[in-house]
């Protein structure tokens, strides 16, 4: 049948409102967020974990946001004050509430919040999509490699897989994290 038969020809036009599957897919990918972290900063986090490698250890990150990029600047260790460090963080109040005024009275924004998982895959728990109280943080969680299960989205770095989340309504969407050298 010629292409211009008014015989069975498709009526169907391209809804506007219509967005393909590939398009959302797409969309979010772009819409991921991403957090840049230098080597050095890397560097930073991983020999905290590793200083108590049989807990949970945990800090926050100031810095700014550029659209859907997080930039820390400044990254604090808080103490974990929780019950039972192997398996839970609680961040010392008193710490984290200095250290947040820190990063407000320097402009900063909280960017992120890491915890490392001694013994677990570096995935948010459920706890920790549970209890996150800040939607707007990036959540990073490092773990020792041998932990087999670890997403593609994850950073490895001397012997650690680090993964970023964002946590909103009680789900945890992966973010990619950017990998630099530091600035000299
Ligand atoms: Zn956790």
């Amino acid at each position: 049948m010629p292409y211009n038969s008014s015989i069975g020809r498709c009526t169907l036009h391209p809804d506007p409102h219509h967005r393909s599957q590939d398009q959302e897919i797409r969309d979010i990918v772009l819409k991921r967020k991403q957090l840049q972290l230098n080597t050095h900063q890397l560097a930073q986090i991983v020999a905290h974990a590793s200083s108590d490698p049989n807990a949970e250890v945990c800090g926050l990150m100031g810095g700014t946001w550029q659209g859907d990029l997080a930039f820390p600047v400044c990254i604090a260790s808080i103490a974990n004050t929780a019950p039972e460090v192997a398996l839970q963080f609680a961040m010392d109040f008193r710490q984290q509430a200095e250290t947040m005024s820190k990063f407000y009275a320097s402009g900063l924004a909280l960017v992120g919040i890491y915890h490392s998982h001694p013994v677990g895959p570096p995935y948010p728990s459920a706890t920790d999509i549970a209890e996150q109280a800040y939607p707007e943080a990036l959540h990073i969680i490092l773990a020792p490699l041998h932990q087999i299960d670890c997403p593609p989205t994850a950073a490895i770095f001397a012997g650690y897989a680090i993964t970023a989340w964002t946590i909103t309504n009680r789900v945890a969407k992966p973010a990619t994290i950017r990998v630099s050298r530091p600035k000299r």
